[in-house]
């Protein structure tokens, strides 16, 4: 099926907008933008160009559509062009498959090592009992005629130790390499595996997106860093597990409470970031109010409620910032905030 969207068309042949074109954009933008939110569909680039196209054909085309008409438009058309979403769940799945052949190799290598460490056990018991055993019989002459037959056992021993040592230098080697894939294969994927948010590459490649943004159109934006308070108290009093419900409930309020034009990312362990286009005064009070709802969350673990505060801080970006000025900014201010007794939200300005 092929979908099309004159309007696009027209305007990819250096058309020149009318009011009523201004008119029929922002209709689209207000029904697509509200769709992708009830639907929790990202609002990256990528998504809001494709769903445009859906919904300018849909605008161009029917009276009346609902979202499964939507949906369905998009499943057929973006299928056969493999649309982005298509090729991120590819990428996923050659990811676990390769996490998969990893663990395979490791745990093959490993039975491999414990089994010749096993023989080598075997091998120095069985020498240790001849040894012995000449000694407690105290039979000088047999010992004599075994001290041959014993150094031989040794000999053989040592060829054993040195292969071992050879093979696990090989298998040391092997893990190291396999160290590097998985990182290499985890950095790759752009959704954060615990909390489904945006990771720190694409977080970062966001970021990017929002400074052409700035610099070549004016738009501000400010990003608002925050990390979990006393989360290692967490884990120790409670558990790995319940550490991993506290991250995922922070996930939850962020996919909850932000409004869709803003993008929040896990950035690691127990940090966070959210990009906003809005200035500093804005952004604060985005923070504050997450800062608030996150205060009064009760997370509910067995028979026990579970609590946790966030430190926040917030800045905006100017013209002339890098991602690492920016970041550097942010983070001090963050830092900042939990030298204040945490739990607070400190912007700079
Ligand atoms: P502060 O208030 O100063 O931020 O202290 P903190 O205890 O939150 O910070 P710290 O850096 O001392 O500890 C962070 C802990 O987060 C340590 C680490 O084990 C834990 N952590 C990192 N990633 C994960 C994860 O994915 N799951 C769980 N459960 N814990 C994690
Ligand atoms: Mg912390
Ligand atoms: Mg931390």
């Amino acid at each position: 099926m092929e979908i099309k969207c004159k309007f696009l068309e027209q305007l990819n042949n250096d058309y020149k907008l009318t009011k009523e074109d201004i008119s029929f954009i922002a209709q689209i933008a207000k029904e697509q933008i509200k769709f992708m939110i009830r639907n929790n569909i990202p609002l990256l680039p990528t998504n809001y160009k494709n769903w445009f196209i859906v919904f300018c054909y849909l605008f161009e085309n029917k009276q009346s559509f609902t979202d499964i008409d939507a949906v369905s438009i998009y499943k057929n058309f973006f299928e056969e062009n493999c649309c982005d979403d298509k090729v991120e769940n590819f990428k996923s799945q050659l990811q676990m498959k390769k996490l998969e052949k990893i663990a395979d190799k490791i745990s093959e290598d490993l039975e491999m090592v414990v089994k010749l460490i096993e023989q080598g056990d075997i091998n120095i018991e069985n020498s240790q009992k001849v040894i012995e055993q000449e000694w407690n019989n105290a039979n000088i002459e047999k010992i004599g005629e075994n001290v041959e037959k014993i150094l031989e056992e040794l000999r053989f021993l040592r060829e054993q130790n040195k292969e071992l040592k050879e093979k696990l230098e090989h298998y040391n080697q092997e893990v190291k390499k396999l160290k590097e894939e998985l990182i290499e294969a985890k950095e790759e994927a752009n959704l954060d595996f615990l909390t489904g948010l945006p990771n720190r590459r694409s977080f970062i490649r966001a970021l990017e997106e929002y400074f052409k943004l700035l610099k070549e159109k004016g738009i501000d934006f400010s990003i608002i860093l925050f990390d979990i308070d006393n989360f290692k108290k967490i884990n120790d009093t409670y558990g790995h597990d319940v550490g991993d419900l506290v991250l995922k409930d922070v996930a939850s309020v962020l996919k909850f409470y932000l409004r869709a034009n803003t993008i929040a990312g896990r950035l690691g362990g127990e940090e966070f970031g959210i990009l906003i286009p809005a200035k500093l005064e804005d952004a604060v009070k985005v923070a504050e109010r997450i800062r608030k709802v996150m205060e009064n969350r009760e997370i509910r673990y067995q028979d026990k409620i579970i609590k946790y505060t966030a430190s926040f801080g917030v800045t905006q970006a100017k013209k002339d910032d890098t991602i690492d000025t920016l970041l550097k900014r942010a983070d001090e201010l963050l830092y900042k905030a939990k030298r204040s007794g945490k739990n607070i939200v400190i912007a700079d300005g």
